[in-house]
């Protein structure tokens, strides 16, 4: 299903889009060398319960997970990428920590992610893989365009994250969003100019680049979610919810300065 908000929908989707930006900034904002994964899972369930916001996640059965994910945000360290689940680990000094979550707030979902370093060891091909994602999802935002497809968007993406080197999973990538996390169009990650959903104002998309160091094949762990580089190498992931608009595309999930 494709929904098209209206433009009360649209206002209730710029709150929504604002809480989770606001959340993972104070989340980064607090995570340093010691902090546990289960602190971050707690600290999310806080925040969105003050704002009244609903966790996407933590009822969450999919096709792809085992069970309900039982957690309020996923986070995925170094080889892990996507679905991370929280476990009882303390983040080391040069950890690549990705914060990925999703929250409903008044019935309209937002959905967001980060990679970052923790500590002061920064490897200059982490640096290098996390800018490529956020290079790749300017990208696909500015393509974002009405009246543009969804191919233009994986287009824009794709040659971002090509031409960094990285080679390209096509399982898993942005999504339609609205009344739940995920809907259509699925938003590949690389794809054909011109093709696909033609983009209208009162869509909103989860635009998401991710890659792994050197391959694009996954593996999932034993926890039944996470999701890991198969070579064990270092991954990164970032996300965004925008709107389309008459006037071109609008990051709702900007963090609040
Ligand atoms: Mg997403």
């Amino acid at each position: 299903m494709i929904e098209i908000l209206d433009a009360r929908e649209l206002a209730q989707a710029k709150e929504s889009g604002a809480l989770v930006g606001g959340i993972l900034q104070s989340l980064k904002s607090r995570t340093v060398v010691g902090t546990n994964l289960l602190d971050i899972d707690q600290w999310t369930k806080a925040l969105i319960a003050e704002a009244g916001g609903q966790s996407c996640y933590v009822d969450y059965e999919a096709s792809f997970g085992r069970g309900p994910f039982g957690h309020y945000i996923c986070t995925a360290v170094n080889d892990a990428v996507l679905h991370g689940k929280p476990s009882d680990y303390q983040l080391a000094d040069g950890d690549l920590l990705t914060l990925d979550l999703a929250v409903s707030l008044g019935g309209i979902a937002a959905d967001a992610a980060i990679s970052f370093i923790v500590g002061e060891t920064k490897a200059p091909e982490d640096l290098a893989m996390i800018d490529a994602t956020e290079r790749a999802l300017a990208a696909g935002i500015a393509a974002a365009r009405p009246g543009a497809r969804v191919g233009d968007i994986s287009r824009a993406i794709g040659t971002v994250l090509g031409a960094a080197g990285y080679q390209i999973n096509m399982e898993f990538g942005g999504h339609g969003i609205g009344s739940t996390m995920h809907q259509d169009p699925h938003v590949s990650n690389m794809g054909r100019p011109g093709r696909g959903y033609q983009l209208r104002p009162g869509l909103l998309l989860a635009l998401e680049p991710w890659v792994m160091q050197d391959t694009a094949e996954l593996v999932t762990d034993d926890d039944g979610w996470t999701l890991r580089s198969v070579t064990g190498c270092r991954t990164a992931h970032t996300e965004h919810t925008i709107a389309i608009t008459p006037d071109g595309p609008e990051i709702l999930t900007k963090p609040s300065a």
